[in-house]
């Protein structure tokens, strides 16, 4: 019964999700995508941090009444991702099939999707963003209890690197949370539609690898990791989160309003005349320098772990690689399309892809 319970623990968390985005308050805000065939920006409600709260709350309500144990997600862990991935497949078909086809390929329209950017009631739910929330939501669930198991395992000789590890791990869901407006401005809005990749990517994938450094390591004892090491690893996390949200912000002030200094950077451009490209700070740097950061912030995840010589924990950074550096190629490609010559210049101006002086 426990293992069956297992299997269905993620689609009853998402359904918990579900109910208290729509029943907690948001706000509204526009969007960067258009509708379909029209100018008008789609409008979204966003009310993540608190949904996460409440999540978080109701886990370690039930764990203090006994009704679960703080490590139930880690001991159950392989059953709820057979769930998440049986779900995730389910939620695919159901993203794929209602929708005309876009290639002739099923295979590729299965992966890819066919819908841009669905919506239900005019946006109080939107697909992609419920898809982050779930995922970012049952992450933590993951990540707080594989963190409890290695302290009811360990007790007093549980290493602290485990417990920053976990930290780390948990600002990232809190910050993504955070800043969920400014998400809206990324090419999984303006460049992918609901599929496979995209639907059981954040079910399935998103809450169980991402938790993959605490996974492999939550049951192995702990290895005292000197302090010095420890403030290294969590500036390279921080060095990596400065890279990836200043971008971002960078941005996003940017696309809504050009002349807003961030951070003390007025922003410089380079135009022709119906276009505008960001050529200076993070946009300065690097073509990509946010995916820079998310690789350091991983990396810093990773060492924090403390077990460097076990290679499980750095499928995660390794994993960011693999998707981000094909990605760059692909959002190189889309912007010469859409800005022409003036991307060119930009390449010149700006000719690190990802890695300033490097790559
Ligand atoms: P970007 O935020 O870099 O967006 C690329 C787009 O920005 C381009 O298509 C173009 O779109 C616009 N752009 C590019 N160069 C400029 C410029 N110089 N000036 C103005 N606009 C420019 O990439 P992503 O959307 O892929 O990533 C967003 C964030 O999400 C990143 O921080 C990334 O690291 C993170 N991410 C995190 C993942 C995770 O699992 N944690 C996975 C993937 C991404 P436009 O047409 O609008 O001009």
């Amino acid at each position: 019964m426990e293992n069956v319970a297992g299997f269905f623990a993620p689609l009853l968390v998402y359904l918990l999700i579900t109910g208290l985005h729509l029943a907690l308050p948001g706000r509204w805000v526009e969007g960067y995508v258009t509708k379909t065939n029209s100018t008008e920006k789609l409008r979204y409600r966003l009310n993540g941090l608190p949904v996460l709260l409440g999540v978080v709350l109701g886990w370690g309500i039930c764990c203090h009444a006994g009704l679960l144990s703080w490590d139930w997600f880690f001991i159950h862990r392989w059953y709820a991702l057979a769930g998440a991935v049986t779900f995730g497949l389910v939620f695919s078909f159901v993203m794929v099939l209602p929708y005309p086809a876009v290639k002739s390929s099923f295979l590729v329209d299965f992966f890819l999707g066919r819908a841009d950017n669905p919506q239900l009631w005019g946006g109080r739910i939107d697909a992609k963003m419920w898809l982050y929330l779930a995922g970012a939501v049952m992450l933590e669930l993951n990540i707080l209890s594989f963190a409890a198991h290695h302290y009811l395992l360990f007790g007093d000789q549980a290493s602290t690197g485990i417990f920053l590890s976990a930290g780390l791990l948990s600002f990232f869901v809190v910050d993504y949370l955070t800043f969920e407006e400014v998400h809206l401005y990324t090419y999984d809005f303006f460049a992918e539609k609901v599929g496979f990749k995209l639907g059981w990517g954040c079910i399935a994938f998103y809450p169980f690898f991402y938790s993959v450094p605490l996974w492999s390591t939550a049951a192995l004892p702990g290895k005292p990791i000197p302090v010095a090491a420890c403030m290294v690893f969590v500036l390279v996390f921080f060095a990596g989160w400065g890279l990836s949200r200043g971008a971002n912000l960078q941005k996003y002030y940017f696309k809504k309003d050009p002349d807003r200094v961030f951070a003390g950077i007025l922003p410089e451009t380079i135009t022709d005349g119906s276009k505008t490209l960001l050529v200076n700070g993070f946009w300065g740097w690097s073509r990509h320098i946010n995916y820079l950061g998310e690789i350091l912030m991983a990396t810093g995840i990773v060492l924090c772990a403390g077990h460097p010589a076990e290679p499980w924990p750095w499928l995660y950074p390794l994993y960011y690689i693999a998707l981000l550096f094909p990605r760059q190629m692909d959002d190189d490609k889309r912007c010469a399309l859409k800005y022409g010559p003036l991307w060119t210049k930009y390449t010149q101006k700006v000719p690190y892809r990802i890695i300033p002086y490097i790559y």
